[in-house]
C-alpha cells in the first residue's frame, strides 16, 4: 500500500474476495475511494462461490434476486443459476469496474492490532508480511472454513475422504462405494449428481430437514430479450421476487399460521415424492420449519428411492480402515468418504486475530458468542468494519442484498472520516448493547431458537448468525449512520500536519 495519506482518503484493507469484497470494492470507488486493497488468501475472486466447486452447486436463491441491484444481468440461463455462471458474473464484475489492480491474491491475514495514537490498523499476513491501513473491512463471511466432524478413527481412514467445499475433481467416484456424512443444502445438491455414476451411495443423515420443489427452469430466449431490452421491466421483475421471498419472513415467527403452511406444503411434496412410507417416516423433521435452512430440491427425493442409495439413520459411531461402523452395530465399508458437514459458521473471522483498543481481543470479546452492531461494527474496534457478520444472515431473502446495505452503510462511514477528518470512527459500547438486546428479545420469537441444532446458534443456543427481522427492516436501519451510537474521534492537528 501507498504511504500513509493523512488529511486524505483513508487507505482501506478489504479482507477477501467474495460477493462482499467486491461489493465493498466497487461501492468505494464509486464514492472516489482510490486507495484500497483486496486481500485473498486463494488465487481467484469468488469466495464461496469459488469453493464450492462440487457437481451441482447451484444458489437456492432466483438470479434475477441473486445478483447486484446495479449489476443486474438479464442473461441468466436458469431460474437458480449454478455455481459456473455465479462465477462468470462475479469475474465480470471485477473487470467491468476495474478492480483487478486492486487485487493481491496469496494474501492471508493471520492479525490486526490498532495502533490508537496514529489510527490505523497494523495488519500481518500468514507469510510474515506487515501492512498498515486506516479502515479493516472484513469480507469474510460466515461460511469460509468447512466443518470436519472429530469421528474416532477418521485419520485412520483407508479410503479418499474430502469435504463438498473443497471438491475432489481429479477423484473419480464411478462404481464406488461412497459414503456423504450430512444431507444439508450442499449435500442435496450433489447427491443427486453422483448417484447415477457411483456403485453404492450411503447418505448418513443425523437429522432430516424440510425440503420443497424448487421448480428449477431454464430461462427462455424471449424472457431474456425482455430483460434486456426493457431494463424497468427487469428491476419490476427483481423486486417482485424480492417481495415474494420477503413475504416469507412470517414463516419464521414462532407458531406462525405461515410456519403451518410452509409445513403442510413440505408434508405433502414429501409424500407426493416419497412412496416408502418408512422412507418418508425417516425424512420426516420433528422441529418447525425453517428452524435449520429450508432445503429446495426436486431431484434429492428421487434419487434416495434409487436401488443403489441407502438413507443411513444410525449415528457414526467410529472409523477403523475403510470400515464405518453405526450405532446400530453395522459396519459400512465405503472407498470415499465425502463431508457434507457444512461449516464453523459461529466463529466468526476465526483464525484471524483482532486487537482493538487498549489491546481488547475480539475472540475473548465474543467468547460468549460473536455480536456487532447492526452486524458490522463492534465497539472497542475503531474503523473496522464486517460484512455479512454477526447476525446479518438470512433464512428466505438474498444475502447480496443485505451485503449491498451493509455497504452503503461503511461507504458512508468512510465519507464521513474523509469529510470531517476523523482519526477513527468507534460505535459506542451502549449503542450495541441497546442493539443486541433487541435482536435477541426478537429472535427469541424466531423459529431459530426452537429445539434444533442448527449452523445459525452456538452450542449454548445463541443465534449469532441470523437477522431477526424482515431484510426492509434492515435496509431501513442501515440507509444512513445514526451518528450518536458513535464515537468520532478527532484528528489532532499534529498527526494532520504529517500528512
Ligand atoms: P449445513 O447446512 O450446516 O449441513 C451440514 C450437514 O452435516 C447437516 O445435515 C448436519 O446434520 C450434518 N452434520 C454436521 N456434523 C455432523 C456430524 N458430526 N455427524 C453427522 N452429521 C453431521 O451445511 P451445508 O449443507 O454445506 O450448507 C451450509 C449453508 O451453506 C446452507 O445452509 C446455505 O446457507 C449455504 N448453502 C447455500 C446454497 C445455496 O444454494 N445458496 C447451497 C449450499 C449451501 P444436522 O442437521 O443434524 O446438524
Amino acid at each position: 500500500m501507498a504511504p500513509s495519506p493523512l488529511g486524505r482518503s483513508p487507505r482501506v484493507a478489504i479482507l477477501g474476495a467474495g460477493i462482499a469484497g467486491i461489493c465493498m470494492a466497487i461501492q468505494l470507488k464509486k464514492a472516489g475511494f482510490q486507495d484500497f486493497t483486496l486481500y485473498e488468501k486463494a488465487d481467484g475472486i469468488g469466495g464461496t462461490w469459488r469453493d464450492n466447486s462440487y457437481p451441482g452447486a447451484a444458489c437456492d436463491v432466483r438470479s434475477h434476486l441473486y445478483s447486484f441491484s446495479f449489476e443486474p444481468n438479464p442473461d441468466w440461463s436458469r431460474t437458480y443459476a449454478t455455481q459456473p455462471e455465479i462465477l462468470r458474473y462475479l469475474e465480470h464484475c471485477v473487470d467491468k469496474y476495474g478492480l483487478r489492480p486492486h487485487l493481491r491474491f496469496h494474501t492471508e491475514m493471520e492479525s490486526a492490532r490498532f495502533d490508537a495514537s496514529q489510527g490505523l490498523w497494523r495488519l500481518r499476513t500468514r507469510d510474515g508480511q506487515e501492512l498498515e491501513a486506516d479502515v479493516v473491512v472484513s469480507g469474510v463471511g460466515q461460511l469460509n472454513r468447512p466443518s470436519i466432524p472429530s469421528i474416532p478413527g477418521l485419520e485412520s481412514f483407508g479410503g479418499t475422504r474430502f469435504h463438498s467445499a473443497r471438491w475432489n475433481h481429479a477423484h473419480d467416484l464411478s462404481g464406488e462405494t461412497v459414503a456423504v456424512i450430512g444431507n444439508g443444502a450442499s449435500a442435496i445438491q450433489f447427491i443427486p449428481q453422483i448417484a447415477p455414476k457411483v456403485g453404492k451411495l450411503l447418505v448418513f443423515q443425523r437429522s432430516p430437514n424440510w425440503l420443497i420443489s424448487k421448480s428449477d427452469q431454464e430461462v427462455g430466449a424471449l424472457k431474456k430479450w425482455l430483460l434486456r431490452r426493457f431494463p424497468s421491466l427487469a428491476a419490476l421483475h427483481r423486486a417482485a421476487i424480492y417481495w415474494e421471498l420477503e413475504a416469507r419472513f412470517f414463516a419464521f415467527r414462532q407458531h406462525s399460521f405461515m410456519s403451518k403452511v410452509f409445513e403442510q406444503v413440505a408434508r405433502l411434496y414429501l409424500r407426493w415424492s416419497i412412496s416408502n412410507p418408512k422412507l418418508r417416516e425417516a425424512l420426516t423433521p420433528d422441529y418447525p420449519v425453517g428452524c435449520k435452512r429450508i432445503l429446495l430440491s426436486d431431484d434429492y427425493y428421487p434419487t434416495l428411492e434409487r436401488e443403489n442409495v441407502e438413507l443411513v439413520t444410525s449415528g457414526l459411531e467410529r472409523i477403523e480402515g475403510k470400515g464405518l461402523f453405526t450405532q446400530d452395530g453395522r459396519r459400512h465399508e465405503v472407498d470415499t468418504l465425502i463431508f457434507a458437514t457444512g461449516f464453523e459458521a459461529t466463529s466468526f473471522l476465526a483464525p484471524m486475530r483482532f486487537q482493538g483498543l487498549g489491546g481488547r481481543d475480539l475472540h475473548e470479546q465474543w467468547k460468549d458468542g460473536a455480536e456487532a452492531y447492526l452486524g458490522l461494527a463492534v465497539s472497542g474496534f475503531p474503523n473496522f468494519y464486517m460484512l455479512y457478520g454477526p447476525n446479518t444472515n438470512l433464512g428466505h431473502n438474498s444475502i447480496i442484498f443485505m451485503i449491498e446495505c451493509q455497504v452503503r452503510y461503511i461507504v458512508q462511514c468512510l465519507e464521513a472520516m474523509r469529510e470531517r477528518e476523523l482519526l477513527w470512527l468507534d460505535v459506542t459500547p451502549e449503542a450495541m448493547t441497546a442493539f443486541n438486546t433487541e435482536l435477541q428479545q426478537e429472535l427469541s420469537k424466531t423459529v431459530w431458537a426452537a429445539n434444533c441444532g442448527s449452523w445459525y446458534k452456538t452450542a449454548s443456543g445463541k443465534i449469532t448468525n441470523n437477522w431477526s427481522s424482515f431484510v426492509t427492516d434492515f435496509d431501513r436501519r442501515t440507509r444512513q449512520p445514526d451518528w450518536v451510537a458513535f464515537h468520532q474521534e478527532a484528528r489532532p492537528p499534529a498527526l494532520a500536519a504529517v500528512g
